[in-house]
């Protein structure tokens, strides 16, 4: 995998500071973006997503997909598909259940657990990175494509960072 071009760490204290993430990054998806979300069990990859769709003007609820494996959402024209690999024995289920068809250019998917579809699911235009950090957690965004690039140049802004809270992340 290519070194990512654009790099970032965002600082959530709280579950609120998850939660307006999500919320600013839902208006700058565009339709095709793939955004891998890792972390560990109860990092806040479903928190996250959770108020992404809701800004993005879903008012049903949001379920885990952890069980279904994905849940869609139709949003205006937008079609989101939100997934959850936890519970896949091997990356070749992604293929079996014919998942590959959810990733193309009118989508956008939001994937929790890539790393359990290792090989099969598509790359990741951005790559948010969940860490718990005493109670609150810390977010690295990795942008691994031009199209994942423009999105996290617009977040940071958007987030209000500045260099104590969004900062270019070691390489
Ligand atoms: P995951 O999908 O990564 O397994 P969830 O989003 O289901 O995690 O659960 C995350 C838990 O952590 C929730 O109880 C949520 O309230 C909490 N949480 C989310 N973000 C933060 C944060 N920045 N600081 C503290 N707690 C958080
Ligand atoms: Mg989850």
């Amino acid at each position: 995998m290519h070194s990512p071009d654009v790099t970032a760490v965002f600082e959530l204290p709280d579950e609120t500071a998850t939660q307006q993430l999500g919320e600013k990054l839902a208006p700058l998806l565009q339709p095709g973006l793939v955004v891998y979300l890792e972390g560990d069990l109860g990092a806040g990859k479903t928190t996250l997503s959770r108020a992404l769709i809701r800004a993005l003007g879903h008012t049903g609820p949001v379920k885990s997909p952890t069980y279904s494996l994905v849940e869609v959402y139709v949003i205006s024209s937008l079609y989101l598909y939100h997934f959850d690999f936890y519970r896949f024995e091997s990356p070749e289920e992604f293929l079996d259940a014919g998942f590959d068809e959810y990733f193309n250019d009118a989508s956008v998917c939001l994937v929790e657990w890539p790393e359990r579809a290792e090989g099969c699911v598509p790359p990741a235009d951005l790559r948010l990175r969940l860490y718990h950090a005493g109670v609150g957690r810390v977010l690295e965004a990795l942008a691994d494509s031009p199209k994942g690039q423009a999105c996290l140049n617009a977040l940071i802004p958007a987030m209000g960072a500045d260099s104590s809270s969004a900062m270019p992340a070691p390489r």
